[in-house]
Formats: C-alpha cells, structure tokens, sequence
C-alpha cells in the first residue's frame, strides 16, 4: 500500500484532518511528503500501526491519546488516558493570569488540578519570576505533568493532594484551575471522545448537581491561600458564570467577573481580594 491509497483507505473512517495526522505520526512522514509523494509504499509495521489508530479513531478514542501528545498554545504536551486533553479555551485563564500579574516581579502561583500542568507550565515559561507550584489528586495526572515540565524546562513544584490540602500554610497571589466543572449528568459526557477522558477531570461526580462542587470547594478555602490584593481565577461551563461570580463575592472577593473566550462563550471567572 502506498502513502496516498492509505490515506483514501483512513478518509472513508475518520475525520480527513485526523487520517493525514495519524499516517504522518505512524510514517514519520511530514505532510509535504504526502503531497509531494503519493507513490511512497507504507511498510508493514508503519501500516499495521496505521490501521490501528484508523480503527480506534473511528470508534471515538481521541486522537491526542492515540499518538500520545498535542499542542497547547504552540508547545507540545505529552498527554494519556490519565489527564485531560487540553483544550484551547484554556488558553483565555493564562492570559488573563498574565494580565493579573503584571508588573510583579517574582509573584507566588498555584495550579489546582494541573493535570498535564498545561497551565502552571505555561505560566513558568510565560513568566519568567514566577514561583509555581502545581497540585492534582492524580499521581497518574502528576506523572505526565512533571514529565511535560521536564521536556519543556518548566520549575514548577508538584503536589499530591485535594485542591488546597497540601498547601497548608501557603500563600499565594495567583491561584488558578482549570477543575471538572461538567455537571454529573451532563448527556455532553457520552459524547466527542469524553467517555475516554478522565471522569475526575470532567464532573465533579455529584449526581443530580450543577457542576459546581469542585469551584464552590476552591472558592471557599482560597482566601486563606491568597496574599492580600492576590486574584483567583478559574476556568467553567458556559453557564456557570453568574454562578462563579455570586460565589466570589459571598466569600468576600472584589471585583468579581467573567470573561468569554474565543467563541464568545462564558468561560473564565474570577475576583481578588
Ligand atoms: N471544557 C471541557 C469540556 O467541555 C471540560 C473541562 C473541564 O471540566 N475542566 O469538554
């Protein structure tokens, strides 16, 4: 079988983008070779890996775990079955951790829930000064976030733990989390590979609940971790924004807000002390 019958071969199952990807990840080709050379024969365990991942692919497993890594904001992140795929919506909660920091020269910042540390990576590398720290309940999911640390040359410091458990006595002027924030019965959760990802990354597995659990519990005990004057932000659902708000402002935050993110859906809260 040549490259271009393989690819016509993976285009009748999958996604047409998905198929090029899978047959330059499985090759080792890139996609001017595709284009450029059709003819070239795939050989045998490049084609056997190949019709694997079109198989799996078409059953619903997600691309990203299949070759084992994506791009977040133009780095490559090493990801498994053990952390969320990192979505580019996420990408609006490190811009406007940015936002909140600037001008502080060496501020403190804590992740919650890093998963593959796509976040607290991003701001080590992002913001040269920052002290980060990292937390997950994962060992799995913290796995893969200090591997991605590594890889990429982020110091960020790893923790073990519920949200603020191991941080006793920690403060901070930047808390940020992207937590599971899809409501337990959420039929959203059947669908576009999720049943593959991480349940405890995706819903707070509180049945007949809003989605909420996981920020209500983040939003109570962050003012004992936070300096004063210090923000916290958090990724949520798109209809969970009024919510967030009223959560930050009973705990006694100032300021509290919503920002969209590039669909111009709710996506980001947030408020400082
Ligand atoms: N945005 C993700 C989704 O809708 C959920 C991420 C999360 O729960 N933190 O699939």
């Amino acid at each position: 079988m040549t490259l271009g019958e393989a690819l016509a071969f993976a285009r009748q199952q999958i996604d047409r983008l998905d198929a090029r990807l899978l047959l330059q990840y499985a090759t080792g080709c890139s996609h001017a070779d595709l284009l450029a050379r059709p003819e070239t024969p795939v050989v045998g365990p490049a084609f056997d890996q190949f019709s694997e991942w079109v198989t799996r692919r078409a059953a619903g497993e997600p691309l990203a775990y299949l070759v084992g890594e994506t791009e977040f904001r133009g780095r490559v992140f090493q990801v498994s079955p053990d952390v969320l795929i990192p979505r580019p919506e996420t990408e609006v909660l490190i811009d406007l951790a940015r936002g909140k920091l600037a001008g502080q020269k060496s501020p403190a910042i804590v992740d919650l829930g890093t998963g593959s540390g796509i976040v607290a990576i991003s701001l080590a590398l992002e913001y040269p000064g920052a002290i980060v720290s990292a937390v997950d309940l994962s060992p799995g999911a913290l796995a893969v976030a200090r591997n991605n640390a590594g890889r990429l040359g982020a110091g960020v410091v790893f923790f073990v733990g519920d949200w603020f458990t191991p941080l006793a006595g920690q403060r901070f002027d930047l808390i940020v989390s992207n937590p599971p924030y899809v409501a337990e019965g959420d039929p959203h959760l059947e669908l576009n590979g999720l049943p593959h990802e991480p349940r405890m990354a995706l819903t707070d597995q509180e049945a007949g609940g809003t989605g909420l659990a996981c920020i209500r519990r983040i939003v109570a005990d962050a003012a004992t971790h936070l300096r004063p004057g210090g923000w916290l932000l958090f990724e949520h659902g798109y209809d969970q924004g009024e919510a967030s708000r009223n959560l930050l402002t009973a705990a006694g935050f100032k300021n509290a807000f919503t920002h969209p993110d590039l669909a111009g859906i709710d996506r980001v809260s947030g408020a400082h002390l």
